[in-house]
């Protein structure tokens, strides 16, 4: 089954990088080290298609580690979660992103910032409030915020965080369906939440140009995401085959090593101006 092999390919990526760290990260280690700054933001940029203007940044925590080293998210906010934590680390990740959004806007870069959060956090009104209060803190346009969640989690109870992610739509901040295409929602799931944007999920732009399932699977992402009104990005792209072939299809937004790597946020401006985004 070659969608089957699409996911294989997803799951294998995903544990390649979680071999390692993860016995060092003990509850003490992550508890001390959310208390003592090694919570980290990398801002990666999204850009529109095809003239590549930057749109917005997606916020990617990282954990640095006592001896400096920056470790991937798949090593710690499972373990994070594990211990309940999540909305202690989601609150520092999200107040990284909204004062390194103001600093953005004062400067002239007027982009979206989209923030992961976790399903669960989403169950919980604390978490609403934080967001509102740090959008306020900094005097961001809450239109310029938007909240990521997975498919795949959404979809295990759509009902659970339906409340929470609607009152914060009707603040303005927008939605995101997260690595689309491996969580197998229908249509009707997706409906009940007021999603604004579609981001396919990486596995499925891999090897697109030469793989007619990855192709059929992007082709009807689109579709689907056009019929919700839906803004559509592609995860992952890496080469110019694959932003080629986004073009086509016409996927809005994309976001892939191919235009930039995720980035510490005061490197950002720079990227941006050699980007053509900002005057020099
Ligand atoms: P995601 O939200 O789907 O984020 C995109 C991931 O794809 C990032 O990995 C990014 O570095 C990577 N990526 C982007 N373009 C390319 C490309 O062209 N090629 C390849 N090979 N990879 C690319 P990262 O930063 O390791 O994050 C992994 C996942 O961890 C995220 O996937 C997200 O689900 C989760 N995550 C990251 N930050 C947070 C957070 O603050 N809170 C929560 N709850 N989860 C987070
Ligand atoms: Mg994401
Ligand atoms: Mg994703
Ligand atoms: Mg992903």
């Amino acid at each position: 089954d070659p969608l089957k092999a699409l996911l294989d390919k997803h799951v294998a990526q995903q544990s390649a990088t979680r071999r390692g760290p993860i016995e060092s990260l003990t509850l003490e280690t992550l508890k001390a080290g959310l208390e003592s700054g090694a919570i980290d933001v990398f801002f990666q940029p999204k850009v529109a298609v095809p003239d590549r203007k930057l749109i917005g940044v997606e916020a990617l925590v990282r954990w640095r580690g006592e001896d400096g080293k920056l470790i991937p998210p798949i090593a710690f906010v499972p373990v994070i979660e594990e211990h309940g934590l999540i909305d202690e680390m989601t609150r520092q990740v999200f107040e990284k992103s909204m004062v390194a959004s103001a600093a953005w806007q004062k400067k002239g870069l007027d982009i979206k910032v989209a923030v992961n959060f976790s399903v669960d956090s989403l169950t919980r009104y604390e978490v609403f409030d934080l967001v509102i209060a740090a959008i306020a803190k900094e005097g961001i346009d809450p239109h310029s915020v938007i909240i990521e969640v997975t498919e795949s989690r959404i979809m295990e109870d759509v009902a659970a965080p339906l409340e929470i992610l609607t009152r914060l739509r009707m603040k303005g901040v927008g939605l995101a369906i997260d690595d689309y295409g491996t969580g197998a929602s229908s249509m009707q799931q997706l409906k009940r939440i007021p999603f604004t944007e579609l981001k396919i999920d990486r596995a499925f732009v891999d090897g697109a140009p030469q793989d007619e399932e990855a192709r059929a699977m992007l082709e009807s992402s689109v579709s689907l995401a056009k019929k919700l009104g839906l803004s559509t990005v592609a995860e992952g792209v890496e080469t110019q085959a694959e932003w080629d072939l986004i073009a086509e299809l016409g996927v809005d937004v994309v976001q892939g090593y191919f235009i930039a790597k995720p980035m510490p946020s005061d490197e950002l401006l720079a990227w941006a101006r050699q980007n053509g985004d900002l005057a020099s």
